[in-house]
């Protein structure tokens, strides 16, 4: 499917407080870097038997804008699940904005979905051959279609075997009439945590994406979902089961390595770890594996800056903000009509001539993917008068396709791809480039490829990539474009 290729995501979920959808809403809020092109909440009071539908508000945009004071005094119940999309290619409508909802013959149903499934064109393809009727062409309505085919009332037990027929990357968040459900595929690709609060005299649970979602709330971070596991939460408490032993592949888990790279907030934690400390940590490794005398160390912002400050540390050479951003730039802006230099840059960077000017200056960005927005930022250093700009990256050459819901580009417009280490420093204009090792990523996240799935950087997909489309056609037309650099 072309439009679930890509698609960064934010889940969240809660069960008993009276104001659930505003909490909700406070959870999408911290998530929004997650996804910026839709927003949802579907709310649920529990007390309501019989209640036919949830309560759902989706629009498109980003969740401030999708919501008012109005639309959220509407999504009434003490139970109430939300999504933050993001997909890049073509369908951006709002059929297909989560959370997804359908009335089963077991009842309704609403689904919040983050990863990627990377069987899901033969899925769906047999669903179809089968009479299913999908409204939408995100991967997420497979779920809702093999649910309502399996002949258990027990969402848990149903749940247990049709998990089984998907291969990539999901954490989803579910809201039946009477229970909320949380889980995450068998590799734990995507972070999903369960946290709690309290609630007048009960407590009240919530679960999200990342943990800077709980912080916000005031809910206190209880554990990851585990990889393979089905967290059902309903007037009962807690109940966990597994669908998924592990046994199914060698690896225990393929955490995602880029949400600590680059996806995350830095305030979260992710499968277990600060992301702002694995940050910092990657820029010390980066400052020991490749030095370079220089004047100031300067992050890209945001995403270059606690790299910056362990290279900084490490090697001593004072940290300065030289490239200042601005934070309120909407997704369109309007261009002069007369063509003014760097506009589309510049909007959003401005470069500081009394902190660049005469300077040796080592530039920290976290990821190079296609090469364009570090050759932009070069430029405007130089003309801001840098002598020398040393380009450092806290993160290994990019050089594979994401399958399990990062938005990378396809292979061939992954610059590292292609071309050599001098070919893209020449193409960026740096006066030397370098990027953290995989040695030293690991040596930093104290961890290994057996736990991490860090295919964008070593190619090695942690499942079958049967059913994935290659974009063959779209793929040699970019080739001969990237060859041109
Ligand atoms: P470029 O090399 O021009 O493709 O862009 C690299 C920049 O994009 C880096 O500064 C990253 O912070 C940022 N970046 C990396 N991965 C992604 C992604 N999946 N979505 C959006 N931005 C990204």
């Amino acid at each position: 499917m072309k439009n679930s290729w890509k698609e960064e995501c934010g889940v969240f979920g809660i069960w008993n407080h009276p104001e659930a959808a505003k909490l909700t809403y406070l959870g999408l809020y911290a998530m929004q870097h997650r996804g910026q092109e839709s927003a949802g909440i579907v709310s649920l009071d529990t007390q309501t038997a019989g209640q036919p539908i949830h309560r759902i508000h989706k629009s498109l945009g980003l969740v401030a804008d999708a919501f008012s004071e109005a639309t959220l005094a509407k999504l009434t119940g003490s139970v109430a699940i939300g999504h933050v999309r993001y997909s890049t290619t073509g369908d951006n409508s709002v059929v297909n904005a989560q959370p997804l909802t359908s009335e089963l013959l077991t009842g309704p149903l609403a689904v919040a979905h983050n990863g990627n499934i990377v069987n899901s064109s033969t899925l769906r393809t047999a669903l179809q051959r089968d009479g299913a009727i999908f409204q939408a062409t995100s991967d997420t309505e497979i779920l809702l279609h093999l649910l309502a085919k399996h002949p258990s009332n027990d969402l848990v037990s149903a749940l247990t075997e049709v998990l089984k027929n998907l291969v990539g990357a999901y954490s989803f968040v579910i809201l039946a009439r009477d229970r909320l459900v949380a889980l995450r595929d068998p590799l734990g690709f995507r972070p999903l945590v369960l946290g709690q609060m309290k609630s007048g005299s009960g407590l009240c649970y919530v679960v999200a994406s990342e943990t800077c979602a709980l912080d916000l709330i005031g809910a206190q971070l209880v554990r990851e979902i585990e990889p393979g596991e089905i967290v059902e939460i309903s007037s009962e408490g807690i109940k966990s089961s597994r669908f998924s032993d592990g046994t199914q592949s060698t690896r225990k888990s393929a955490n995602c390595v880029f949400e600590h790279v680059y996806f995350s907030r830095p305030d979260s934690v992710v499968f277990g770890k600060s992301v702002y400390d694995s940050r910092k940590k990657f820029g010390v490794k980066l400052a020991e594996e490749s030095p370079i005398d220089a004047d100031i160390v300067i992050p890209v912002p945001d995403s270059g800056v606690p790299a910056a400050i362990g290279y900084s540390q490490k090697s001593g050479i004072p940290f300065e903000f030289g490239i200042i951003r601005n934070h309120y730039i909407g997704r369109t802006f309007i261009q002069p009509a007369q063509s003014v230099r760097d506009v589309g840059v510049k909007i959003k960077l401005n470069p500081q001539t009394e902190i660049l000017k005469d300077k040796r200056v080592v530039v920290i960005d976290d990821s190079l993917v296609r090469g364009t927005t570090s050759q932009k930022i070069i430029a405007l250093i130089r003309q801001a008068g840098a002598k020398e700009v040393h380009l450092r990256i806290a993160s290994p050459p990019t050089t594979g396709p994401c399958y399990y819901g990062v938005d990378t580009p396809q292979k061939s417009e992954l610059i590292a791809s292609e071309h050599s280490l001098e070919d893209i420093r020449k193409h960026i204009g740096a006066d030397t480039l370098a990027y953290l090792s995989e040695d030293g990523m690991w040596k930093a996240l104290n961890s290994g490829p057996e736990r991490f799935c860090a295919a964008c950087f070593n190619g090695e997909y942690p499942t079958s990539l049967k059913g994935v489309e290659t974009k063959k056609t779209t793929d040699q037309k970019d080739k001969s474009q990237a060859k041109q650099i």
